[in-house]
């Protein structure tokens, strides 16, 4: 994979747990390594430099010892002269001043440089850049690897950081596609997973995936904290309290920059958060036992769906396996079968039972519904729609149907996975509702021709 980066120079300022893991990944892919004998890494690519800027001389002094980099100094100017690529790995606020000194040195680098970023916030980035540049650069990719720790500095680098990974980056309509290409190419030589997305959108989904979470981390552990018992409390804090509580050790300082930064995204994704703590809230002082377990059973629920979302696993992992040709079955005839066995639930039934049981009025019991990865995204669908469901247990599912018009609206697009009869199916029963949905699936659903459903519902007004 290292193969595919073309760089002669890299320049990283800020050395710190996010570019000390980069360097220590591209190491470890033979980036800039003069003593190795692999044969297969050969050619531009030990031929890098890795070179690191950073106020503080003792972590460039630990870059070097670890061998992470070649050199370094605590002065942008002195190393920018014939860099390629320049990854700003600085804190959030700390990019504004960092790009108005590379503005006035760039010019020094190679005629073909390209710089990206890794902040975990990207609107307020661009705004920064365009201050310090006078407008977006063609050549300036801003990205976010979302991978991270509680640690920092450069002592807690990483070379396996962003192995199987995201990373997204926020290219503008202008921005070069060769350069997103080079910044797209060094992070998959690191073993990422790189994606695309607009900026807008970047501070949207991240305000909800990460930085709510961090914000609720840091207040329950400082509520608590505070409290007088707070010995006893933390005592006898079990697993639970540790797995919610463990980003709480993350470094104050970074988590100021992004709140700063992200101000409006994270306070719209708060309103949304205390909406439902209300409603909560109001289900336990009534000892409303209804409300308390559809939310339960319908977080629990996201939560077991996004688990295999993430992993992969099931059907995507073996589709994807099969696409590049590194499964092969051999089926050969067995003996009789003898006694009783029961076949698994059919999915387009399963679907459409759902779909029936969530529109009408009272409740719907179904048996033998197939839990595969398409039927369960179009139980989940529902749940985003307010439709309280219970199962599947075993092929059981209840479902307590909410009308015609009872559907709500959900936050978000629904995604329906591989399913295109669920993707189909639902186009025409939401063009019915009186609000608007976004309809999303992975890779191969959204290759496929919808036309022939979206033509004469769009005709029909
Ligand atoms: P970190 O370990 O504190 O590293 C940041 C480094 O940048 C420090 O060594 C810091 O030096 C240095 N620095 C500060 N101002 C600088 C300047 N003007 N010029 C050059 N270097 C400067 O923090 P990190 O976790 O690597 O975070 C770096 C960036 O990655 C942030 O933008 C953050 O939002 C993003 N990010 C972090 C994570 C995560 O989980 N940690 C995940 C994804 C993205 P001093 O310590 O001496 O100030």
């Amino acid at each position: 994979m290292a193969s595919a980066l073309r760089e002669s120079r890299l320049l990283i300022v800020g050395l710190g747990l996010i570019g000390g893991s980069l360097a220590a990944a591209l190491r470890q892919a033979g980036v800039g390594r003069h003593d190795h004998n692999d044969a297969g890494m050969g050619g531009p690519v030990e031929s890098t430099e890795i070179l690191a800027c950073d106020p503080d001389p003792d972590e460039i002094a630990r870059g070097i010892e670890m061998g992470l980099i070649d050199r370094g100094d605590t002065a942008l100017e002195a190393l920018v002269e014939g860099a390629s690529l320049v990854v700003l790995a600085v804190p959030v606020l700390a990019m504004a001043g960092v790009m108005e000194q590379l503005a006035g040195c760039l010019g020094r680098a190679a005629p073909d440089v390209v710089v990206t970023d890794v902040g975990s916030t990207k609107a307020a980035i661009r705004e920064a850049a365009v201050a310090a540049f006078g407008r977006m650069p063609a050549n300036l990719v801003l990205g976010h690897p979302i991978a991270g720790s509680e640690k920092s500095g450069v002592a807690a680098a990483d070379s396996e950081l962003y192995r199987r990974h995201k990373v997204i980056l926020t290219p503008e309509p202008d921005t070069d596609p060769a350069a997103t290409a080079r910044v797209r190419a060094l992070w998959e030589c690191c073993g990422a997973e790189v994606l695309e997305m607009a900026v807008e959108r970047h501070d949207q989904v991240l305000a909800r995936t990460s930085h709510l979470p961090h914000l609720l981390a840091f207040s329950l552990v400082d509520t608590l904290a505070r409290q007088d018992e707070r010995l006893e409390i933390f005592r006898y804090a079990a697993g639970g309290f540790r797995d919610f509580t463990r980003i709480a050790g993350s470094d104050p300082v970074m988590w100021r920059d992004i709140f700063i930064a992200n101000r409006d995204a994270v306070l719209a994704s708060l309103d949304d958060f205390e909406a439902g703590v209300a409603r909560l809230r109001r289900a336990v002082e009534r000892g409303d036992s209804d409300a308390m377990l559809a939310t339960f059973d319908r977080a629990s629920h996201a939560r077991h769906y996004f688990e295999s979302l993430l992993n992969q696993t099931s059907y995507q992992a073996e589709y994807q396996m099969q696409q590049h040709g590194k499964l092969r079955y051999r089926v050969s005839p067995g003996g009789g079968v003898t006694g009783r066995i029961r076949v698994p639930g059919d999915k387009s039934i399963s679907h459409r039972a759902i779909m029936l049981g969530a529109l009408a009025e009272g409740v719907t019991e179904v048996k033998g519904f197939l839990e595969g990865e398409d039927s369960l995204a179009t139980l989940q669908a529902f749940r985003e729609m307010g439709v309280a469901v219970e199962g599947p247990h075993q092929g059981r599912v209840t479902v307590h149907g909410v009308g015609m018009h009872g559907l709500k609206p959900p936050s978000g697009p629904l995604y329906v996975g591989n399913a295109g009869t669920a993707m189909r199916l639902f186009a025409g029963l939401l063009a019915g509702q009186a609000f608007d949905t976004e309809l999303t699936g992975d890779v191969s659903l959204t290759k496929r021709p919808m036309g022939r459903v979206a033509d004469p519902l769009r005709e029909m007004g």
